[in-house]
């Protein structure tokens, strides 16, 4: 593997960091807007293009800082209407990310809106019994400047405006709370993507202390729970830190979570055949999502290599669905083809390099 050390990323720093870089080497303080205005909006191909900055403060950035962090390195147009960019890091590791041009209605968009998925870290602790990601366990966590420059990047090669942002690629982003932070920032303000934080639904499995610090956040940014069962007994079962946070204290948090923040929230539930489907679960689930005034997002499960799982028939997913209706819950069930967009996220998993390619 490649460990080639990189110089820390612009696409990383914030205005005051790179403010203080500035005053730090005798530069004036206006050139952090400018340098800026590069970075997040004209958006060269290297730091020698930055034309309004003298060639001396051109090779001081050049001296310590790259430009963007992602190699791009396949771009890959599946045959529904989701691009999978797989972009690989300093360090030889890869990361994927997935556009989706689809309804994310789910999250607060529009029907014409670009949605895409980030990864947070490079596989996942969190060991999931159903999920590709963790399936090779954790090997670190994503820079903010990785995190946000996936967005960037994919902008550019997309050639278009990425409209909302979904954290359900590969990792646990509340595991990765400082960059997670910091990502949030150069993302939502001004001087950077300037994409508003109602566009940004942070997906986690459940940590309960993250929750609670995430609900503090000045941001009205969104947040999806990986639920996925409604009982400890079932949930016990497929999500090893449910033992550490059962759903008593889930709940409450995301009562926390209400209390501060206007968006509604996300309950995500795979629909497992035999593990997590039974309609006893559907009902439990209806109780909670109405008092915390959560949508449900219904997802058959997609088929992982190497794991057991399958997705209950279509009928009987319908017959889940129709319990929480029936109930007065918002649930929607992903069902049509190219818009099992969770899916894709959720079966992203590590990508080593062999001498013959690449292998997933
Ligand atoms: N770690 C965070 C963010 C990743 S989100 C979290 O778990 O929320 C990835 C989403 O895809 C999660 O909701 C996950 O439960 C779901 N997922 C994982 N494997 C899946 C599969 N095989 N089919 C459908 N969804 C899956
Ligand atoms: Fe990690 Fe989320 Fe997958 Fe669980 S579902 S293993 S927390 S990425």
């Amino acid at each position: 593997m490649n460990n080639t050390p990189m110089l820390p990323a612009l696409t990383g720093i914030t205005r005051d960091e790179l403010g203080t870089h500035l005053q730090e080497n005798g530069q004036p303080g206006y050139r952090a807007d400018q340098i800026l205005d590069w970075v997040w909006k004209k958006r060269p191909a290297g730091i020698e293009q930055m034309s309004n900055l003298p060639k001396a403060l051109r090779e001081h950035l050049q001296g310590h800082f790259s430009l963007y962090p992602l190699i791009p390195a396949r771009d890959l147009g599946a045959s529904d209407t989701t691009r999978k960019m797989l972009y690989k890091l300093h360090d030889g590791r890869y990361i994927e990310s997935v556009l989706i041009p689809a309804n994310p209605a789910l999250y607060g968009g529009r029907a014409d809106r670009l949605t895409l998925c980030v990864s947070s870290q490079v596989g996942c602790a969190y060991g999931c019994k159903f999920c590709a990601s963790g399936l090779n366990g954790f090997t670190r966590n994503l820079s903010a400047a990785e995190i946000a420059a996936q967005v960037l990047q994919t902008e550019m090669l997309a050639g278009d405006r990425i409209d909302n942002l979904v954290f359900m690629g590969m990792g646990e982003p509340l595991a990765n709370m400082k960059n997670l932070l910091q990502a949030i920032e150069l993302i939502t303000s001004p001087w950077g993507l300037n994409l508003g934080a109602r566009h940004l639904t942070i997906s986690t499995s459940g940590l309960v202390p993250q929750i609670r610090e995430l609900a503090r956040h000045p941001r009205q940014i969104r947040l999806a729970i990986s639920l996925h069962g409604a009982t400890d007994e079932v949930r016990n079962q497929i999500m090893p830190v449910n033992k550490k946070f059962p759903t008593a204290m889930l709940f409450d948090a995301l009562h926390d979570w209400n209390s501060n923040k206007k968006q509604h929230l996300t309950l995500e539930y795979i629909l497992i055949e035999g593990i997590n489907d039974d309609l006893e679960q559907a009902r439990i689930l209806a109780k909670h999502a109405l008092a915390l005034k959560a949508k449900v997002n219904l997802i058959p499960y997609n088929t992982v290599a190497g794991l057991p799982w399958r997705r209950p028939a279509l009928s009987h997913c319908q017959a889940f669905r129709n319990v929480l209706t029936k109930a007065g819950v918002t649930a929607t069930l992903r069902l049509e083809k190219g818009h099992d967009i969770e899916a894709a996220c959720g079966q992203l998993r590590l990508i080593q390099e062999t001498a013959d390619g690449l292998i997933q």
